[in-house]
């Protein structure tokens, strides 16, 4: 009998090469209220992070495929994400 948790598994299996593996996730998530320069920076902090990750690409596709609207996913913003789900030919995300 095959178990249950390794489709799961695989999902997930890109994270264990992330970059972001181990940081504080606080970089990639912002706290409540965050606004204007002090969210910019963040960003630019994790976007950093990101654009030297091996598993951008998978990261990326998994925000958009699973809709994850909060935090830095694959390199791209909360804002970007969400504008790249608005504007996705029907079915392709
Ligand atoms: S792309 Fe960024 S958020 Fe995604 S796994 Fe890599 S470092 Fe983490």
């Amino acid at each position: 009998m095959k178990s249950r948790t390794k489709p799961l598994l695989r999902v997930w299996e890109w994270q264990a090469d992330a970059a972001c593996r181990g940081m504080d996730s606080a970089v990639f998530f912002p706290p409540a209220g965050e606004r204007g320069t002090a969210r910019r920076r963040r960003e630019d902090a994790a976007r950093a992070i990101c654009r030297t990750c091996p598993v951008s690409d998978p990261c990326g596709r998994f925000a958009l495929a699973s809709q994850q609207y909060y935090g830095i996913w694959g390199g791209y913003t909360e804002a970007e994400l969400r504008c790249a789900v608005r504007h996705a030919a029907p079915g392709t995300v």
